[in-house]
């Protein structure tokens, strides 16, 4: 018999899943009391204790190998899992446990439970449904410690080969158990709880793993090993599919793959237009193992490396060994293209904690404040170590050395003198590295792109970071949802900003790069190749999309499209004269 569930689905890229059930059993929550006798009480609070320092060791595990934005997402991946080790921080979820095993003689894993009920009274009470929501969240995190309280009931017990292939069915999937489900090669997730809001479908999203969410009963109705087919487009799951049911849904399986398959078949073509213009593709790097995704997708190099994860989660500061292993690590997994290492860029949207918070304290306004390069000069003591570090690991591999958020060419002045008495102690020391190592900077502020010209002079290359471009552009947050709507990449005074960035690189004859998400944007690749761009840098996986059209393109005949284009601005909408370019030949 043919079943079909319904629930949210979570579409993805990869919006269909068939693989065998795999039923995730997880521990409910204790649902009778467990009493200590009073000289056990301090063992149960380090038991407590214990559980609660493991469960935040392996988010903070988890969040460190995770990239950081997520595009599209309400909130990325890191972010997810932030707010869950901020709940896990929060001495209101601890603190009434460890009272009730004081008062109530409770043991850990029923003081945790019934704190949670006390939570959910007042959860229930509130209007917000987004707020409401927010109630799995401390379940998901409660669900973590009672893990290490009885490890055996946590998804990482369950056996690789077992998981690997198959569509998971659960009550809830907690975040930590989410990431390690999808290295085990889970293809596809099946809940009771969660709905659009919930963390869960923000998780799936990021990690391209289809999934249906709010499935009632799914753990009831659905069966250990049977085929289970998952539409995270239309939010269905279905059992025991029929011959046509099932042809249907491989058919759209071998559709997506074939687009997969004519994309990797570009991987060993030259990168040019049909003119015969050379163009490089460069990966955007977040973490040192996604070296091999850059290269399994045809990197010739990485326009961008972002180095804030080194600072994140964690109290104390890196030193200069722990960034040059990071460096090293992705140097080596490179395998020999060049890297091209940005300085850290904390502040504004990019939180930090620890004692970086001292230098970094909170601003009134703070994308407009000590963020970025301004931060590093302002404190030249925590700037030193990743200059030496970049500066070692270029004696080990084509290294470049980028600046983020530059304003004015005294901040570069700045940076080159401390780079030259850098490069002067490392000598002293004897300690080897490139003298020749590139020097570039980001053009993100407008004030820097209208000055284009000078910043090329004094520095190797460019890279436009149009994230930030177009939000200082325009005065627009590019993290706030109220004002989102004026974040527009085709608002003529961005493209006028990225003509010109670009003709000031060709008139000084240093290589522009564009490193914001733009770059990595099907809809803009015709006009910035007309605009002459020619290194675009982006996530490695859409490295191959971008090929594909630079592939068909004719340069030569895109430059003077563009130039209508341009001549057209303040006559017509930007989006149609968009539109009409990439629908010509
Ligand atoms: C940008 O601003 O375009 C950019 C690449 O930098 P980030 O997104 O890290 O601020
Ligand atoms: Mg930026």
């Amino acid at each position: 018999m043919t079943i079909a569930l319904v629930g949210l689905g979570v579409s993805t890229s990869q919006n269909v899943a068939i693989g065998p059930a795999y039923r995730l059993e997880r521990g409910p929550m204790p649902s009778s009391p467990r009493l200590i006798e009073p000289n056990e009480v301090a063992a149960e609070i380090n038991r407590l204790e214990q559980a609660l320092s493991a469960s935040q060791g392996a988010l903070k595990a988890i969040r460190r190998q995770v990239s950081r934005c997520a595009p599209g997402s309400p909130l990325s991946l890191a972010e997810f899992i932030d707010s869950h080790l901020l709940i896990l921080e929060d001495a209101a979820l601890v603190e009434p446990a460890r009272d009730l095993i004081r008062a109530q003689l409770f043991s850990a894993e029923w003081a945790l439970r019934q704190h949670r009920d006390d939570l959910a009274r007042i959860f229930d009470e509130m209007d917000d449904p987004y707020l409401r929501s927010r109630l799995d969240d401390i379940d998901q995190v409660i669900h973590h410690i009672l893990g290490f309280l009885t490890p055996d009931e946590r998804a990482s017990k369950e056996p690789e080969s077992e998981i690997c292939g198959c569509v998971i069915v659960a009550h809830d999937i907690s975040p930590a158990d989410t990431l390690l489900l999808r290295h085990r090669g889970a293809v596809a997730l099946v809940t009771e709880y969660g709905g659009p809001l919930s963390h869960t479908a923000i998780l799936a999203r990021s990690l391209n793993i289809p999934a249906v969410m709010g499935v009632r009963h799914a753990t009831r109705y659905l069966r250990q090993g049977e085929t289970l087919v998952v539409d995270g487009e239309a939010g269905t799951v279905i059992a025991g599919a029929d011959y046509h049911i099932l042809n249907h849904y491989r058919q759209r399986l071998v559709a997506l793959s074939a687009r997969r398959n004519r994309l990797r078949r570009l991987l060993h073509e030259p990168c040019q237009t049909r003119d015969g213009q050379p163009v490089e593709l460069l990966a955007n790097l977040e973490l040192p193992d996604d070296a091999q995704l850059a290269r399994a997708n045809g990197a010739s190099g990485v326009g961008l490396y972002r180095t804030e994860f080194l600072y994140m989660n964690r109290s104390g500061l890196p030193d200069e060994e722990e960034h040059l292993a990071a460096y090293r690590l992705a140097i080596r997994g490179l395998g020999g293209i060049p890297i091209t290492i940005r300085t850290l860029d904390l502040g504004a949207d990019k939180q930090v904690d620890g004692s970086l918070s001292a230098n970094c304290p909170p601003a009134c306004n703070p994308a407009l404040g000590l963020r970025a390069i301004r931060l590093c000069l302002k404190d030249p003591e925590l700037f030193r170590p990743q200059l030496r570090a970049i500066l070692r690991a270029s004696a080990e591999g084509p290294v470049r050395l980028m600046l983020p958020m530059l304003t004015n060419l005294g901040e570069v002045e700045f940076t080159l003198n401390l780079i030259a008495q850098a490069r002067r102690d490392l000598a002293q020391q004897g300690l080897p590295f490139d003298p020749a190592m590139p020097i570039g900077g980001m053009i993100e502020i407008p004030a820097a792109a209208l000055c284009a010209d000078a910043f090329a002079r004094r520095l190797d290359f460019l890279s436009i970071g149009t994230n930030d471009l177009i939000q200082y552009t325009l005065a627009t947050d590019r993290i706030d949802d109220t004002v989102n709507y004026l974040y527009d990449p085709l608002h003529p005074a961005v493209l006028r900003l990225l003509r010109m960035v670009i003709a000031a690189g060709r008139r000084q004859r240093k290589p522009v790069a564009m490193c914001g998400e733009m770059a990595g944007d099907r809809r803009f690749t015709r006009l910035l190749l007309g605009l002459g761009l020619r290194q675009f840098s982006m996530q490695p996986g859409s490295l191959l999309e971008i090929k594909e059209l630079i592939l068909e393109a004719d340069a030569t005949r895109l430059a003077n499209q563009v130039d209508d284009l341009y001549r057209r601005l303040d006559e017509e909408p930007a989006e149609d004269l968009l539109a009409a370019l990439n629908r010509l030949p």
